[in-house]
Order: C-alpha cells, then sequence, then structure tokens
C-alpha cells in the first residue's frame, strides 16, 4: 500500500515509512492512496472470526510490501493478549438496537490503548529490521502519557520519556505512568504547567542536530498507524450486530478526530454506516462547524472530559482530502489560511456532502453530568464524562429509522472517579488487577522548567547512564 499526503507536495511512502514519520515532510498528514474494499460477501465470510483474526483481515492490505500477515498476526495477538477481556472491545445493550461499545479493557483503561498496544510493537518491528533505535519523546497532561508508557516498555528498539507538569496530574494517572519499572522508560516531573511540558518537548524536536542526535520521535495521533488500528473495532461492532444485512450509527466522543475518522475509513471500505455523530463537550470547534460551515478557533477551556478539550482536531484534515476530491492544493491552501486567520471556510457543495454523514452535538459540563445520571438510572450503567457524551449524542441525534446505534466508550470510570461521583453519588472502584496501584513502587525524576536541563536529561537516558 502507498501513502500520499494531505498537502500533496511529500513524497509518495510505504507503510513502514509512513509509520516511523508521523508528519509528512510538507505538513500534511498521510493517508492511503486508495481504500481497501470489503463486499458484502467477503464481510459475511468475516463473521465470528475472533478479534484478533479480524484485525489481521482489516489491516493486512494497508500494511502490505512493509510487513507479512504471519508478522502482523504475531504483533496483533501479542497487542491484543494484554487486554483484559476476551472479546477485547465488547458490546455491552443499552436499550433497543442501543449498544456500547467498551474501547477501555487495556492496561491504562482508555481506548488509546487500542491503537497504541499495537503501534509500539510496529514500531520495534520496523526499527529493529533496519537496526535503528529512537527515543520517544512526550508530553502528557496526563491521560495519554500511560498509555504510550505502557505500549513502549520492554521494547528492544525503543526508549521512552514522558513529562508531565509536576503536582499537576491526578495520583491515579501518575502512577499509571510511575510505576512502569521498565529500563527503557523515563518519567520527568517538570517543574511548570502542561503547556510548559509541551513548550519543551517543541523546542527539542526544533533543535535539528539534538533531534537527529538523540533520533526523536512521537507517537502523536496524527499517526496513521493509529488510525488504521482503530478501523478494526467498527468492523468488529457492526459483523457482531449483523453487518452487512444491518446498517449503523456510531456516536463517538471526539477530540483530535482520529476515533471518528477512523469510523469514516470502515464506511469507505464498505462497512453499511448510515450515520458518524460528533460528540462534543464546551470545546466544540467541531459541532459549531458542522452546524456552519466554518471552522473557528477559541479558546480552549477545562472540563471534566479533558481528553477532549481540544482547540483544533488535527485529524480532521484527513477528512477534508476526501471533500475536496483529494486536491492537495486545496487542503494546502485552507490550512494556511486556517493557521494565519483562525478561521476556514468550507465550500459549500463539500460542506453539505459532508453534513448527510454526520452529525455533531454538544454538551456542557452540568449537560453531562446530568446524563450520566439519567443513564445510571435507567440501566445501571455507569459511564465516564467521556464516554456518556458519545451515548448522548447518539441518543439525541437524528437516526435513521433501523439504523443501529453504537456508542463508543472511550475510558473506564474509574479513570474519572471525581466527575462520576460528583453525577451519580457513586465512587468506581479500580478493576481488581489494577487495585495494588496504590502500593506500587514509583520511579521518576524531576527538572526545572528549562530546555538545557531537560536536554541533558535526555542525553543521559539514551546513554543509559543514570541521571
Ligand atoms: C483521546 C480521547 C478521546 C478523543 O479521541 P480522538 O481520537 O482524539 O477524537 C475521547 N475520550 C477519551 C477518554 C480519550 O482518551
Amino acid at each position: 500500500m502507498k501513502y500520499v499526503s494531505t498537502r500533496g507536495r511529500a513524497p509518495v511512502l510505504e507503510f513502514d515509512d509512513v509509520l516511523l514519520t508521523g508528519l509528512a515532510r510538507d505538513g500534511g498528514l498521510y493517508v492511503p492512496e486508495e481504500f481497501p474494499f470489503f463486499t458484502a460477501s467477503e464481510l459475511r465470510e468475516m463473521r465470528g472470526l475472533s478479534y484478533q483474526e479480524l484485525a489481521v483481515r482489516v489491516m493486512l492490505p494497508f500494511v502490505e510490501g512493509s510487513i507479512t500477515e504471519d508478522e502482523l498476526r504475531a504483533m496483533v495477538t501479542d497487542a491484543y493478549g494484554s487486554f483484559r477481556h476476551p472479546a477485547v472491545t465488547p458490546l455491552k445493550q443499552i436499550g433497543t438496537d442501543d449498544w456500547l461499545l467498551e474501547l477501555f479493557h487495556g492496561p491504562t483503561l482508555a481506548f488509546k490503548d487500542v491503537a497504541l498496544q499495537l503501534l509500539g510493537r510496529l514500531f520495534d518491528h520496523v526499527l529493529k529490521k533496519r537496526g535503528q533505535r529512537v527515543c520517544i519523546v512526550g508530553a502528557t497532561s496526563g491521560d495519554t502519557g500511560s498509555a504510550a508508557i505502557e505500549a513502549c516498555r520492554d521494547r528492544e528498539s525503543i526508549d521512552i520519556i514522558i513529562l508531565h507538569p509536576k503536582g499537576r496530574v491526578s495520583e491515579v494517572q501518575r502512577r499509571q505512568m510511575t510505576s512502569v519499572l521498565s529500563p527503557n522508560v523515563r518519567n520527568l516531573a517538570i517543574e511548570g504547567s502542561f503547556d510548559d511540558c509541551q513548550d519543551l518537548v517543541k523546542a527539542m524536536f526544533n533543535d535539528e542536530a539534538f533531534r537527529d542526535e538523540m533520533s526523536l520521535s512521537a507517537v502523536n495521533s496524527i499517526n496513521w498507524a493509529r488510525i488504521m488500528a482503530q478501523i478494526v473495532y467498527y468492523f468488529w461492532a457492526g459483523l457482531s450486530l449483523g453487518a452487512p444485512e444491518r446498517s449503523f450509527t456510531f456516536a463517538v466522543p471526539t477530540g483530535n478526530f482520529g476515533n471518528i475518522y477512523a469510523g469514516y475509513a470502515a464506511r469507505r471500505m464498505g462497512l453499511p454506516i448510515d450515520k458518524l455523530v460528533v460528540g462534543s463537550n464546551r470545546n466544540d470547534i467541531l459541532t459549531r462547524f458542522l452546524n456552519s460551515g466554518s471552522m473557528v478557533i477559541e479558546g480552549v477551556e477545562p472540563s471534566i472530559s479533558p481528553s477532549m478539550d481540544i482547540q483544533v482536531s488535527s485529524n480532521f484534515e484527513r477528512l477534508l482530502f476526501d471533500y475536496v476530491d483529494r486536491e492537495g492544493a486545496t487542503v494546502d491552501a485552507m490550512m494556511k489560511e486556517f493557521r494565519e486567520t483562525g478561521r476556514m471556510e468550507m465550500p459549500q457543495g463539500g460542506w453539505r456532502a459532508l453534513c448527510q454523514l454526520f452529525e455533531g452535538r454538544r454538551y456542557d459540563d452540568d449537560a453531562t453530568r446530568t446524563r450520566i445520571a439519567g443513564l445510571y438510572r435507567d440501566s445501571g450503567e455507569l459511564l465516564e464524562p467521556h464516554s456518556i457524551i458519545g451515548v448522548a449524542a447518539g441518543r439525541d441525534c437524528g437516526r435513521p429509522e433501523g439504523s443501529v446505534l453504537v456508542s463508543l466508550a472511550t475510558a473506564h470510570p474509574a479513570k474519572f472517579p471525581d466527575a462520576v461521583e460528583q453525577a451519580s453519588g457513586l465512587r468506581p472502584g479500580l478493576p481488581t488487577w489494577l487495585g495494588d496501584l496504590f502500593e506500587r513502587t514509583e520511579r521518576l525524576d524531576s527538572a526545572p522548567n528549562d530546555v538545557e536541563a531537560v536536554k541533558a536529561y535526555v542525553r543521559a537516558a539514551v546513554a543509559k547512564v543514570p541521571a
């Protein structure tokens, strides 16, 4: 499979290069030159496969030329063996033709594990084959750091260093990162804010000499392989619930648009999807766009669903590319305008076409809490703030008759115990296998908010000497 950039001016690459490259050289995102397609009879044959076997079928066309079927199968089996449910992403019924897809049974209790558990193994595999090593550096406000660490721990060709703002992540979040004692994992608490951490990471990547010397790399949400791994569970849900004979509405709590874009990709690949519903919190740039046709940047305000507190949704560019007939120059011009003015107008025809498939709904914190309490009262199902926004958006949207609703539950309620307790009066407990988290040994270092100090730390970590 070959991949092209959404801005049309970067080299066409094979999967393994796309994996390691992340952002394209022209500032765009890589997408497959062509989506693979499964016919209705091929879909019928895929029913009843295990999650792992289905994952191999769905992803194989995307890695062809870079990774063999047996290699892929080995990585998939290993990655999803770390999930605490035999169905990997189980479905749960909450109403008539109304289902939850639980994506939070991975090692850090959030949906990012589904993609990152595979991504870590793919990185390691390709790097080993090339005889290369990388040092993955990232900043976290709490949530994504642990998923990246769990993905990269004990991988032979990877070091990982995650910066977090000292004292400003929750204890569960910190412990999920710092209790991983693998020698290739380092946690660095920065005396500063999350923005400071992000600036430090940016400064290191912008220093070209340093970046090359340390072979710095990232596993951020624009990496194509993350999207690819997320496509699988749309097929899993659809095939489990009657596709291709039945069709579906997927409702997705959305931040960077990676998860819901994977749903769009599944539709391009033949899964019968009627509608994709974007759930937003008060940071609702996408919902405003879907209602108006203009994408307008506003400030970010903190909410009780922090993983959706975004100013812009980076993966939206992939969708835009398709809706302007894959004209890289058009995307380039639109993104340039957006960067310069904080505003982007979608051509009317493209926007109307997009609204046939996508719909957006917004819930502020009060509405989020009300819906958590309501679902618990009606069904006994206790959801955390991100997941409930998906359910609410799915139930409130104009779903075509007969369309099966599947709402994506993106985190375990115990990841957001305070918000859940405030809404419902119940404090969700950690699953038993994580019950000793508060007794586990922690290992972390700390550093001032100073780029030279952090660079020295990274240098020492890569050279494997104690900082
Ligand atoms: C990352 C995240 C999201 C948003 O997903 P995107 O792919 O960025 O749209 C939603 N919920 C949770 C719990 C997350 O961690």
